[in-house]
C-alpha cells in the first residue's frame, strides 16, 4: 500500500493513518516493533553487520534447496503411514524416537535419546446415545457421536445413565450450583468461532473454546456432575469428534461432536434430556518415553545453541500429520539442508522432536530440568506446532531490539511469502514455553490456520492433509531463521 492510496475510502484513510502515523515520526521517536518486515530497502548498520553478504547468498541457497526437497515429507510420510499415532506410552511413539534419532545419526548429528517419564492413556469404548427426551418414538434412542478426552477416568463397563444439563460457558455453570448438577452429565456447548478462524484468528477462536475442554469437566466435577461433554473444539462440522487434553476431573469426559452438541442442546430447551454414556478408557502406569536431543555441533561457539523443533507425541485418532509430525520433520529438513549444501553453523543448531506435548508437557519439563543451566547460551528456539499449511512468516516472543535485527531473514524468504514477524506475548510453542519464561528469544513457524481446527485432534489428521508444497515453504522458513540465527555475527539480543 502507498499513501496515495490513502485517498480511497475513509476505511482505507483510517488504516493508513494507523499504519503510516508511526512511520512518518520514525525521525524522532523509537520505531515501531517491527511487524510486517518486509524487503527492507535499506538495511542498518546493525543488520548489515550481522548478514553480510555471504550469509544472505547461503540464506538463499537454503531458501531455493528447501523449495525443491522432499526430505521432509518423507519423514511426515514415514511418522505418520509407517508408524502410525504416536500418543506418549505408546509402543509407536517409542518407535517414532528411535527412528528419528535414526535419521539424524545418519545426517551425522550427535544424538541423545533423553528420557522422560510420561503418562499412559489408552482409549477404550466410547459411545453414548439419548434415552429419554422430548417426543421420543417409543422404542428409539438418539445416537451420539463422541470422544474420550485425554485422562477421562472410565464409566462403568455396562456405562452409566444419567440425565444431561447444558451450558454455555462458566458463569451459566455456576448459577446452576451443585443442585442442579450433582448426578447430571453436565454439556460445555461452547462454540468455537468460525468466523475468527476465517479471519485469520484461528488459534484465538482455539483460546476461547478450549477452555472448556480442558477445565470444564473439572469444574463439573467438583459441583458434583458424574460426568462432563464438551463441544468439540473444532472448525468444521462433519460429526467429527475432537480429542485434547482435559485436567484430571476423577469423572469420565468426553468431546461430542458440535452437532450432537446442538442436538442434546436443542432437547433441553424442550425438557428432560437422559442419556446413556459410556467411555471406558484406562490409565496404566507411567511410561518411559524420549525426547529426541541431536547437535549439529557450532564451528566457532559451541557452546551457543539454536534450538529447531516439533512435537513427536500425537493424539491417537488419526495419525499426527499436522500435529505435529509436519514440525518435527521440517526440523529435520533444517539438519539435512545444511548436511547437504556442506554449511556449517557457528552456533550450535540442536534438533529436539519433543515428547508428551499433547498429554500434559513432559518431555519440556524433563528438557527443563536438565538444560536450564544452558539457557542463558540458548540463542533462539523455534518450534513448529501449528501445521503444515503455507506460512506466513514467524510468532515471535523477543524484544524489540532482536525483532529489527532478524529483518533481513524476511526479505530473503521473500519469494515464500513467510515474510510476517509478529510479536507474541506468550510462548509461540508450548515445548519451549519454559525456554522463553526464562528469557529466550522464542519463534513460532506461523502457518497459516484457517483450516487447521478442522482436522485438530481428529481421526482426518492424517498425511492427505499436508501439501508438500507447502510443507517445503515450511522446511524453507524454518531452516533459513535457524541458519540465520547460528550465524549471525553477534547472538541475538535478548
Ligand atoms: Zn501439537
Amino acid at each position: 500500500m502507498t499513501k496515495t492510496n490513502c485517498a480511497h475510502s475513509f476505511l482505507l484513510t483510517t488504516l493508513c493513518t494507523l499504519f503510516f502515523l508511526p512511520a512518518a515520526h520514525a525521525q524522532n521517536q523509537p520505531k515501531p516493533r517491527a511487524n510486517p518486515f518486509a524487503a527492507a530497502p535499506q538495511m542498518s548498520q546493525t543488520q548489515q553487520d550481522n548478514f553480510p553478504p555471504q550469509l544472505l547468498e547461503e540464506l538463499a541457497a537454503i531458501k531455493s534447496a528447501a523449495l525443491v526437497d522432499d526430505y521432509a515429507y518423507r519423514q511426515v510420510a514415514h511418522l505418520t503411514e509407517n508408524i502410525g499415532a504416536r500418543p506418549s506410552g505408546s509402543l509407536q511413539a517409542r518407535a517414532a524416537s528411535d527412528y528419528v534419532a535414526s535419521e539424524l545419526r545418519k545426517l551425522g548429528l550427535e544424538v541423545r535419546l533423553e528420557e522422560v517419564k510420561v503418562p499412559h492413556w489408552v482409549r477404550g469404548a466410547e459411545t453414548a446415545e439419548l434415552v429419554d427426551y422430548a417426543g421420543q418414538i417409543p422404542g428409539t434412542t438418539q445416537k451420539i457421536v463422541l470422544t474420550a478426552l485425554g485422562g477421562s477416568t472410565s464409566t462403568p463397563v455396562e456405562g452409566l445413565t444419567a440425565d444431561g444439563v447444558a451450558v454455555n460457558n462458566f458463569d451459566e455453570l455456576k448459577a446452576l450450583g451443585r443442585e442442579k448438577v450433582a448426578g447430571k452429565i453436565v454439556l460445555f456447548n461452547k462454540i468455537f468461532d468460525k468466523q475468527k478462524a476465517a479471519g485469520g484468528l484461528a488459534f484465538n477462536a482455539y483460546g476461547e473454546a478450549v477452555r472448556y475442554r480442558s477445565a470444564g469437566p473439572k469444574a463439573a466435577a467438583e459441583l458434583g456432575a458424574v460426568a462432563a461433554l464438551v463441544r468439540s473444539v473444532g472448525n468444521a462440522d462433519y460429526r467429527l469428534p475432537h480429542t485434547g487434553f482435559s485436567a484430571s476431573a476423577g469423572i469420565p469426559a468426553g468431546a461430542v461432536t458440535a452437532e450432537d452438541a446442538e442436538l442434546i442442546a436443542h432437547l433441553a430447551t424442550q425438557g428432560k434430556v437422559r442419556m446413556h454414556l459410556t467411555l471406558t478408557p484406562q490409565k496404566l502406569p507411567d511410561a518411559t518415553g524420549y525426547n529426541v536431543v541431536a547437535d549439529l555441533k557450532g564451528s566457532e561457539s559451541p557452546e551457543q545453541v539454536v534450538v529447531v523443533s516439533g512435537h513427536l507425541d500425537s493424539w491417537d485418532l488419526g495419525t499426527g500429520a499436522i500435529d505435529d509430525g509436519a514440525g518435527v520433520a521440517i526440523a529435520l529438513e533444517t539438519a539435512e539442508l545444511l548436511q547437504k549444501l556442506h554449511l556449517h553453523p557457528k552456533r550450535t543448531i540442536r534438533v529436539i522432536a519433543w515428547m508428551d506435548e499433547e498429554s500434559g508437557g513432559a518431555g519440556s519439563q524433563a528438557y527443563t530440568r536438565a538444560h536450564s543451566t544452558e539457557f542463558p547460551n540458548h540463542v533462539a528456539a523455534i518450534e513448529s506446532d501449528a501445521g503444515a499449511s503455507h506460512p506466513l512468516g514467524f510468532s515471535v516472543k523477543m524484544s524489540a531490539a532482536a525483532m529489527e535485527t532478524l529483518q533481513p531473514v524476511a526479505v530473503v524468504l521473500q519469494s515464500t511469502g513467510a515474510t510476517v514477524l509478529q510479536a507474541s506475548s506468550f510462548s509461540p510453542g508450548a515445548d519451549i514455553s519454559a525456554m522463553s519464561d526464562a528469557g529466550v528469544p522464542s519463534i513460532g513457524v506461523m502457518q497459516d490456520g484457517r483450516t487447521y481446527f478442522n482436522y485438530h485432534h481428529t481421526a482426518a489428521d492424517t498425511l492427505d492433509k499436508i501439501v508438500p508444497a507447502e510443507l517445503r515453504e515450511n522446511a524453507a522458513a524454518m531452516a533459513v531463521m535457524a541458519y540465520a540465527l547460528a550465524n549471525m555475527k553477534d547472538p541475538l539480543p535478548r
